[in-house]
């Protein structure tokens, strides 16, 4: 949005124009009027400038151009009311000085660095624009200023050289990426500056072959624009809003309508030629010649055109899956941005991407890359970008999605489609997983912004289960430091004793009796101090430990509960549970580790429950097969947390499982109402017709338990019988022999 001053400034302008365009005779008076307000103004807001915005010392020298301006006009002025020539060199002096003021300060922006060979096809790339320029004013001022008498001609060559100055300066600043935006403040000063050079020149040209300048509506109109835009720059830098802080280390990142300058240069330079030509009927001698050579040029122009635009389009893609890269990704989303397509962003990283590389190798692991880029695109919109980021990091630009369910609904259909369709590699298949993060685009969000929000998400999906989507929301902090710091000092815990097992009774709601318990790991460290399961168990899982912690708790479990069982014939019935995590049940050796635990430490299989989430089986094929070898040997199988995840009542049934854990949301909803009820009876329900065995998780008051057991359920763990006890501690909760006391005399473990 333009500030009031620069609204009220542009309307007294077009008011000013209005005037002189009816009336020819006020048209040197209006112009001189304009510019002296322009200049006054543009003088007071560039000063403000240096103080607000990137660049100071780029405002101060505007800020003295404006002031040479100023006075070189009032030194005009004074030549046309006393004809005095004496004048008329000191205002001609004013606008060079004026010129080279603004092309010292061009030089003065921030702008990328060029180096090598970049750096001669820059200077070229100026120097056709110079050239260019230099064949106009060649042609309409410096030719006709020498064919004149006197010394007059040192003042026009002077000021077209300040003049050719201002532009090569200015180029040189567009060609190395200082203007981004066409509402930056530093655009509308250059496109002022440029304005202002051609502008001055075809004034002096003008007046060269004989006409009166001042008089010309459109010569007046341009300066006076030139200088409005100069002013209106002053007036945008100085609003603090805009203030930029400046990045020399940036990389060389131009729009690419500005690459087409020199082309524009060497275009101008050809039809002057032609012109010529025909004008001075030289058709025959110089007309084939032109022709030709203006086809010679522009043909090479073409060229160079069609090799810039591949080579950027080779700079923003990946080359393996034909998706747009790093670049291509930021130049899109920039885009987006800038023209309020209100873009999300939707961030992807493949789970299990490594594993697959280990495995199967790398043929496999690329076919795998560009299957997943196909069907993003297949899964996106035609104006959405997909781009590939980092090896297994994927993002895609959604453009018009304001609304987060939009953006979950892609997401989705996304992850559906990968379900749908997994890569074969050799005689097995693979089924890609992801995990998604997603941002919509907030005002005043940069990319940056924008990609550190959808990452942030994405991380979130990763620690809460691979496979699946989250959406940002202020709450999420970032918790990689805190996860790596967790996952370091996991790696040095393992195999110390900082890890103990301990153990929540499991209750016959019929006779209140233990008859088992459930393994629960705790670890204390040092300086972290309790950390819970549920934040080290998913770490453990990533960085590859899960199966050695995992072993080492069954083996703890197994004989601690051999003991129990063999201290008193009351207890020989008992059994233990233990949680065993999705990624233990990958390992080749899984199965010979469980089976020798047992062996070792003389425990029935009967005896031993593995629990695993619903989730984990639903989500990984390769379960089922080994938890039906573990059944075979007579071990049994319990579903955690039964309920949260989405396995289908048809695949529920081809399950090998015994029993199902009702979650506790399930069961802290039992409040004696048929709706409270509802989950937790159909499981009840469900369980019965399956022939399998249900247990209550996380029961916390009588009433609960009474339902319960109305509903058919016959066991539950939860705070109501027993916190998770030390091994002791249950030693003595067992010598009670019920729970009526139901809490340890000891404090409880948890
Ligand atoms: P889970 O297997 O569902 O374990 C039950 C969790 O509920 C335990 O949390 C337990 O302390 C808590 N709990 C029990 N009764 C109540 C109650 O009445 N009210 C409430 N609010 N909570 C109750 P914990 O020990 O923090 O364990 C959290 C999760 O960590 C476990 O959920 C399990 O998935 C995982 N975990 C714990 N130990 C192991 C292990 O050795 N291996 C694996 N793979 N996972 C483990
Ligand atoms: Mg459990
Ligand atoms: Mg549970």
């Amino acid at each position: 949005m333009l500030p009031g001053v620069a609204i009220v400034l542009i309307a007294a302008v077009v008011a000013g124009q209005a005037i002189a365009l009816i009336d020819a005779e006020l048209r040197p008076a209006v112009l001189r009027v304009s510019l002296v307000v322009l200049n006054a103004v543009g003088v007071f807001f560039s000063v403000k400038a240096a103080r607000h915005a990137a660049g100071p010392l780029t405002w101060r020298l505007i800020a003295a151009s404006r002031v040479l301006s100023l006075v070189s006009g009032i030194w005009y002025a004074l030549y046309s009311i006393t004809g005095s020539t004496g004048w008329q060199w000191a205002g001609a002096l004013g606008g060079m000085a004026m010129f080279v003021c603004l092309a010292i300060a061009a030089t003065t922006v921030s702008v990328a660095r060029v180096r090598g060979a970049q750096r001669w096809g820059f200077v070229a790339e100026v120097a056709t624009v110079f050239f260019s320029g230099l064949m106009l004013a060649w042609y309409f001022v410096l030719a006709p200023a020498a064919a004149r008498p006197g010394l007059r001609w040192l003042l026009d060559l002077g000021s077209v050289a300040s003049q050719l100055m201002a532009l090569a300066a200015v180029t040189a600043v567009l060609l190395r990426g200082a203007v981004t935006r066409l509402t930056q403040p530093l655009t509308v000063l250059f496109a002022g500056t440029l304005l202002y050079a051609v502008s001055y020149s075809a004034f002096s040209a003008a007046t060269l072959h004989g006409s009166r300048a001042q008089n010309s509506f459109l010569l007046c109109a341009a300066l006076i624009t030139a200088s409005l835009l100069m002013t209106v720059a002053a007036i945008l830098a100085s609003s603090p809003a805009t203030a930029v802080p400046p990045d020399r280390t940036r990389i060389l990142r131009i729009p690419p309508w500005l690459t087409h300058l020199p082309y524009v240069g060497v275009g101008l330079g050809n039809t002057l030629m032609l012109v010529v030509t025909v004008r001075q009927h030289a058709l025959a001698l110089w007309g084939g010649l032109s022709i030709i050579q203006t086809a010679m040029t522009t043909a090479l122009a073409v060229r160079q055109i069609i090799s810039l635009r591949e080579s950027r389009r080779l700079n923003e893609t990946d080359p393996l899956t034909g998706l747009a890269n790093l670049t291509g990704l930021h130049d899109a989303l920039q885009q987006a941005l800038q023209r309020q397509k209100q873009p999300a962003v939707m961030l992807l990283d493949l789970d299990g991407f490594k594993q697959v590389n280990d495995r199967y190798g790398h043929d496999v692991g690329d076919r795998l890359l560009i299957e997943f880029a196909r069907l993003l695109r297949d899964e996106t919109r035609h104006g959405d970008v997909a781009a590939r980021i980092g090896g297994d990091e994927f993002v895609v630009v959604l453009e018009d999605v304001s609304q987060d369910d939009k953006a979950v609904t892609v997401a989705e259909r996304i992850l559906a489609s990968l379900d749908a369709n997994p890569v074969p590699a050799g005689s097995d298949t693979i089924t890609i997983k992801a995990s998604i993060g997603l941002a919509t685009a907030r005002p005043d969000d940069t990319a940056e912004d924008l990609k550190r929000r959808a990452d942030l998400a994405m991380y979130e999906s990763k620690r809460s289960g691979n496979h699946g989507w989250k959406v940002w929301d202020p709450a999420m902090t970032d918790r990689r430091t805190r996860d790596t710091m967790v996952g370091d000092a996991l790696l040095q815990a393992v195999g110390t004793d900082q890890f103990t097992v301990v153990y929540q009774p499991v209750v016959d709601l019929g006779t209140r009796r233990p008859v088992g318990m459930e393994a629960l790991l705790r670890w204390q460290h040092p300086q972290l101090g309790a950390v819970s399961p549920m934040e080290f168990i998913p770490i453990a899982e990533r960085i590859g430990v899960i199966h050695q912690l995992g072993m080492s708790v069954l083996r703890e479990t197994c004989e601690q509960l051999q003991r129990w069982r063999t201290e008193s014939t009351e207890r020989a019935d008992l059994h233990a549970a233990v949680n065993i995590s999705a990624i233990q049940l990958k390992e080749p050796l899984f199965l010979n580790d469980v089976l020798r635990v047992l062996t070792q430490t003389g425990l029935p299989a009967e005896a031993l429950n593995l629990e695993i989430t619903e989730s984990a089986i639903v989500d990984e094929d390769f379960a089922i097969p080994v938890l039906e070898e573990l059944r075979r040997h007579g071990i049994k199988i319990a579903i955690d947390d039964f309920g949260t995840g989405y396995s289908s009542l048809h695949q529920l049934t081809q399950l090998p499982v015994d029993v199902l854990k009702i979650d506790r949301s399930f069961v802290a909803k039992l409040d004696s109402t048929t709706r409270g009820a509802a989950v937790a009876e159909a499981i009840i329900r469900l369980a019965q017709v399956l022939c399998m065995n249900t247990l209550a998780e996380g029961v916390e008051t009588a009433a609960q338990a009474t339902e319960l057991q109305l509903l058919g359920c016959h066991l539950a763990q939860g705070y109501l019988f027993a916190k998770p006890l030390t091994a002791q501690q249950l030693t003595t909760f067992l010598n009670q022999g019920n729970t009526t006391s139901a809490l340890s005399p000891n404090p409880p473990a948890n």
